[in-house]
């Protein structure tokens, strides 16, 4: 989402005449997008504000602007903390980036945040899309979940579901320009709603437009996950079979204490009709560690979790304290020694249950998508299965952008080897 909301931010700079610097030394402009979820990530913006306060002492014209949800929870403070920064900006305000930093060249300084439900405009005409077949659309903005933990509904507010004509309209624009994989991105994508019609409608809507070959959506709630937006990935066939379904605990009780409004066992009653139904379907999860009362016990649950599902991914976070969260305020912390070592004891469960996913798919036919090469290999093409793994392949000759047959041939750690079969018609 951070990533599509600086190519939000590009477009509207190059609409307004910027070119990409070389640098950040010969930059006139610097936007740091910022995310705030967890504290890490937030404090990382104030050392790399530091960093940045030389090169305007040796180029007074250069414009410093934080954008995204540090911005807009920090929002004048910002300016205090660092008054060398010219501009603030919050994630739901980017459309009037032009505009701010007009006024910031003129009058010296320029914010914008988000205040309650303003109105939400989307500058899908501009927006900047790295080279490649994927593409990413917003569908809604926000979050009127209320789980106990996470900071992003105060930062990005409550939700914004976007018309599906104007949805419908930005696809249909970037099938013909050659995206033909789309991803609806959203915090809670599976809420979008417009009257009658919910995401499975959505996605059926997506499904007639012609260039699009492959649908994926994140993220996903498991609480809104209907037996309707499920049944999409069975019989809609430009869904992919994949799902990013966070469980952040595998434990009830932790469930309950985080708010998440799903117990264990409904979640995965959702998983278990998926496999059932959806050949090879693929699940990744959020997992969080050590949130504020976790005991062994609850870890354990979420181990077994993690073992009954077999993810094929898995994004899992020591619980970080936000200020304002209603968890903030619990007493029963789990120290910091103990979170990272339940996070070190998870990944590698995790590691262990990848390598024998992996290990078993050695010998299987997938189609990817070629979406480049390898970081270490011009010659060795890179691209996803339509279940979202990476499988790097060999190739003579550049295949950039095509749908390809492979046999997977050997497994890595957090990859796949194949060789192609043959040539599917370019995408
Ligand atoms: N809207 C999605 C949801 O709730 O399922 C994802 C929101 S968040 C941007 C992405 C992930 O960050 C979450 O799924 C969660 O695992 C993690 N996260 C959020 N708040 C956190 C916190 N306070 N500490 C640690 N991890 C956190």
């Amino acid at each position: 989402m951070n990533v599509h909301d600086s190519e939000k931010m590009a477009g509207i700079l190059g609409a307004h005449g910027y070119v990409p610097a070389e640098s950040a030394a010969s930059a006139d402009l610097i936007l740091l997008n910022t995310c705030s979820v967890r504290e890490k990530a937030a404090a990382k913006v104030f050392n790399r504000l530091g960093a940045l306060r030389r090169l305007k002492d040796r180029n007074p014209d250069l414009l410093i602007g934080v954008c995204g949800c540090v911005a807009q929870q920090e929002g004048d403070a910002i300016f205090r903390r660092a008054p060398w920064v010219d501009l603030v900006m919050g994630p739901r305000n980017i459309a009037q980036l032009g505009l701010l930093l007009r006024q910031a060249r003129l009058e010296g300084r320029s914010i914008s945040l988000a205040r309650g439900d303003d109105p939400i405009v989307f500058p899908s005409e501009t927006t900047a899309r790295a080279p490649g077949p994927r593409a990413f659309v917003t569908i809604m903005e926000g979050c009127n979940k209320t789980c106990t933990f996470c900071i992003v509904p105060y930062t990005r507010g409550r939700e914004v579901h976007r018309l599906s004509a104007e949805i419908v309209r930005e696809v249909r624009d970037l099938a013909a320009r050659g995206f033909c994989e789309i991803e609806l991105l959203g915090q809670n994508v599976n809420a979008w709603r417009e009257g009658e019609d919910d995401l499975a409608s959505l996605l059926r809507m997506i499904d007639r437009i012609p260039g699009v070959l492959r649908t994926r959506f994140t993220t996903s709630h498991p609480g809104h996950l209907s037996l309707r937006i499920m049944q999409t990935f069975r019989d809609v066939p430009t869904v992919c079979n994949h799902l990013h379904l966070p469980a952040q605990s595998g434990s009830d009780r932790i469930l309950r204490a985080m708010r998440r409004g799903y117990t264990r066992g409904k979640y995965l009653s959702k998983i278990d009709y998926l496999r059932r139904e959806v050949p090879g379907m693929a699940f990744s999860t959020d997992l969080i560690v050590g949130f504020p009362g976790e005991t062994e016990e609850d870890f354990q649950a979420t181990l077994d979790l993690m073992r009954a599902v077999r993810f094929d991914q898995v994004y899992a976070f020591t619980y970080s304290r936000r200020p304002g969260t209603p968890a903030a305020a619990a007493i029963e912390r789990v120290s910091e020694a103990e979170k990272s070592a339940r996070l070190q004891r998870l990944l590698s469960i995790q590691d262990e249950i990848l390598g024998e996913r992996n290990a078993g798919l050695v010998g299987r036919t997938f189609e990817i998508l070629v979406d480049g090469h390898s970081r270490l290999d011009a010659r060795v093409a890179k691209g996803r299965t339509r279940c979202n793994r990476i499988v790097h392949v060999p190739a003579e000759a550049p295949l950039r952008h095509r749908l390809l047959d492979v046999r997977i041939s050997r497994a890595h750690a957090h990859s796949l080897t194949g060789e192609p079969l043959g040539r599917a018609p370019a995408a």
